[in-house]
């Protein structure tokens, strides 16, 4: 089973029984991430959201200054 990458419509190959969800794939071709958001039917998500990313995100940064 595949998928069709939304960016460079490169099919990325997707084994439902070998992923789960949440788990993230990444097209050959591009580079770009997915999210397998559901696995019946599969479905996956690109994750481009700016501050997604396990960096460090400084919104949810909280001091005590006054
Ligand atoms: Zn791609």
């Amino acid at each position: 089973m595949a998928v069709v990458c939304p960016e460079c419509d490169t099919p990325i190959p997707v084994d439902p029984e070998e992923v789960e969800e949440g788990e993230t794939v990444q097209c050959d071709e591009c580079g770009l991430e997915l999210e397998v958001v559901s696995i019946d039917p599969l479905e996956l998500a690109p994750i481009d959201d700016i501050g997604y990313d396990d960096e460090d995100d400084p919104h949810v940064v909280e001091e005590d200054e006054e």
